[in-house]
């Protein structure tokens, strides 16, 4: 899992090469930024045996499900402040949403736990709904301002793994679903959760989301040209999608999320022929050409 120094080094690297996006993306860099900076005391880390963690996940469950973490709210605030701030700026409807948020947070009414989707499933729709943010602002801030806090946490798990002890389409970490997929030059499939930075593998031919294996509803979307190597894998049962890059064609290429968050034309195309994707993204925030600057 690359540190937060690689990610924002690969994150300048990435604008240099698309320059046209410098000014939609200018949020993933303020993220980056708190990152960065966030060096709270006292994180809890999950010490869980690797006996326990192989039981676990040969029986297809993530280690968060039995030992949830238990976030200190202050700790978790600097990641969200700077990030909410340039949310708010997206719009009218955004900034009021941004701040219900604020509201429901200082006043203890939501949990960082209830935010994370392998935890609270259904729940979180629900809270979506009871603060009045959409769901997709709900996701995205659940996903810059805990992944810091998760990295730490999961810090001590995530070495034990290997990918023979996992068969399902979510992360074995914090259940989340997949955000990027990347074809390795040993042939693997391995996908990468977002949330947490965990990383597996799975079949190339199969849905994470629905585990539909059939072929003939597999589609699979190469870029051309000067984008050569990129992916984007759909479903036609769930129609779900998720974005990847073929590291064989594309070596250089950055590290998944990276990838993810520095190809929105990709996401375009994708929801342009109805497709969905299960983890947030700037575009379902800010499609291109809605961005203030
Ligand atoms: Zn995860
Ligand atoms: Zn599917």
């Amino acid at each position: 899992m690359p540190g937060h120094a690689t990610l924002a080094a690969e994150w300048e690297d990435l604008l240099t090469r698309r320059p046209a996006f410098q000014d939609s993306l200018h949020l993933f860099g303020v993220v980056l930024d708190a990152w960065g900076r966030w060096a709270p005391p006292g994180i809890p880390v999950l010490g869980l045996d690797e006996d326990e963690c192989r039981r676990r996940w040969h029986a297809g469950v993530a280690v968060i499900v039995s030992s949830p973490p238990a976030f200190d709210r202050d700790s978790i605030e600097p990641l969200l402040a700077p990030v909410l701030q340039e949310l708010a700026a997206l719009g009218e409807e955004e900034a009021q949403a941004v701040s219900r948020f604020a509201e429901a947070w200082d006043e203890g009414r939501l949990a960082p736990e209830s935010l994370l989707p392998g935890l609270s499933g259904e729940g979180r729709r629900r809270e979506s709904e009871a603060l009045g943010i959409s769901a997709d602002l709900l996701s995205f801030i659940t996903y810059v301002g805990l992944r810091p806090p998760l990295e730490a946490y999961f810090g001590r798990v995530q070495p034990l793994f290997s990918p023979d002890l996992w068969d399902v389409g979510a992360c074995p970490f914090c259940s989340a679903p997949p955000a990027f997929a990347d074809l390795a030059d040993d042939g693997k499939r391995w996908l990468s959760c977002a949330l947490c930075g965990g990383r597996w593998s799975i079949g190339r031919l199969r849905c994470p989301f629905c585990d539909n294996r059939d072929a003939r509803t597999l589609t699979r979307l190469a870029a051309e040209e000067q984008e050569e190597g990129y992916l984007i894998e759909a479903c036609d049962v769930c129609r779900g999608y998720i974005k990847g890059v073929d590291r064989r064609v594309r070596w250089n290429a950055a590290s998944a999320l990276i990838e993810d968050w520095g190809t929105p034309h990709l996401d375009v195309i994708a929801r342009g022929k109805g497709y969905w994707r299960a983890t947030p993204s700037l575009i379902q925030l800010a499609p291109p050409g809605s961005t203030p600057g």
